[in-house]
């Protein structure tokens, strides 16, 4: 079979197909940036217009309380059973970058006797910007340790432990479970920054006993540019979780607009100002395509849309440098290496093909399983193969 015949094989049996349906996508483009920035659901900007003219024009100041003051949590349960996440742990507040500040300083706050954090080598910029900002705050040394080695790293001056689930980089997906029980059994906490596996891949987090963690809704999940990220605080640490940005929307009253702060109950202490609600409730709407995805069937799709992508390169661009791994460890991604990437992207891109350029020379492509097909898949390797 043809890689042509082979790609409309596949597409024909995509028990996903149906979905790609719900999505507004320009026929002229293959996209592979759903890990950057999801595409919209075709029924979300009807509904963001609604919220506008409905919400804030008609009911006004009411709806604060008719529909936004709880947004946040309320948004954060339908994200729950995407990370395997019980009731009353998630909530929907800030960026990641915002969550990963309040969650590292309450952790190490919870377990401050001890001197270090460890911190994934390879994470993504922000995540160690923000624990060497945390660590000159609080006094603690940070160590960077490739995942890998994280468990054996860990000792008894370990306070934290932050990885990336997914190398932002590569699509390598990290062992969740070994690296957490490292942590625990050397008494230390963990924090997993899910930006590149919530929507990607089934995240377990109850069931793997992890303390916190935090993730993007505009990439895997569609929310929209900027949409809030989600925090997840396990259940037997929010009484002790103590956040440093607690801002009033967070405070167990805030309409009592007490002069000193009491945190709120459960999981709402995570949260800190005003929810910026537009893009929150993009977010709820675009939620509603997971209401009926099988995950594991998500997880099978984006496995085989990789496959495929690794096979097409194996037959029209032999050799090439990739990355990401070719086993099944990895996320709804490859990336290939090539000499002048940045140019070869826009190449790309002026062919239809939007991935994206990650220096020094990757070239990443993103599959979305909810949306991409193989035969765009074939697209991309077919137009590389062209260009290099
Ligand atoms: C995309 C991404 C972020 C982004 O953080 P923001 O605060 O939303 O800019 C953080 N961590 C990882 C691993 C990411 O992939």
């Amino acid at each position: 079979m043809t890689l042509f015949a082979e790609a409309a094989a596949l597409d024909a049996a995509d028990p996903l197909a149906a979905k790609r349906a719900e999505f507004d996508l320009d026929p002229a483009v293959a996209y592979f940036d759903g890990n950057s920035l999801g595409a919209p659901p075709r029924h979300v900007a009807g509904r963001v217009a609604t919220v506008v003219r409905e919400q804030w024009g008609g009911r006004l100041i009411r709806s604060w309380t008719d529909a936004w003051w709880d947004a946040p949590e309320r948004v954060g349960e339908r994200i729950a059973p995407l990370v395997g996440a019980a009731p009353g742990q998630v909530v929907v507040a800030d960026s990641t970058s915002v969550d990963l500040f309040k969650v590292l300083v309450a952790a190490v706050r919870a377990n401050a006797a001890r001197s270090e954090i460890l911190l994934d080598a390879a994470t993504f910029p922000t995540d160690g910007y923000l624990t060497d900002q945390v660590a000159r705050l609080t006094g603690h040394a940070v160590r960077r340790v490739p995942v890998a080695e994280l468990p054996a790293a860990c000792g008894e001056q370990t306070a934290v432990v932050l990885a990336n689930h997914v190398d932002y980089v590569t699509g390598r997906l990290h062992d969740m479970s070994a690296v957490t029980r490292a942590a625990h059994s050397a008494g230390a906490a963990v924090v997993w920054d899910l930006c590149h596996s919530v929507g990607a891949i089934e995240v377990r987090l109850d069931e793997h006993d992890v303390d916190y963690a935090v993730g993007c809704t505009y990439k895997f999940l569609n929310g929209g540019p900027g949409s809030p990220a989600f925090v997840y605080v396990a259940r037997r640490h929010q009484e002790w979780f103590d956040q440093p940005l607690a801002g009033w929307a967070g405070h167990a009253d805030p309409f009592a607009m007490e002069a000193g702060y009491r945190a709120g109950a459960g999981i709402s202490r995570a949260r800190a100002g005003t929810p910026d609600v537009l893009s929150l409730l993009a977010l709820d709407a675009a939620l509603d395509v997971w209401a009926d995805v099988d995950l594991a069937l998500l997880r099978t799709k984006g496995l085989a849309l990789g496959d495929f992508f690794l096979r097409c390169l194996d037959e029209l661009l032999p050799g090439a440098d990739v990355p990401t791994p070719r086993d099944h460890a990895r996320s709804h991604q490859i990336s290939v290496r090539v000499p002048d990437a940045r140019r070869i992207m826009a190449a790309l891109h002026d062919r239809g093909v939007l991935g994206d350029f990650r220096p020094p020379d990757v070239l990443r492509f993103g599959l979305a399983p909810l949306y991409t097909s193989y035969a765009e898949v074939l697209r991309a390797a077919t137009t590389l193969a062209a260009l290099t």
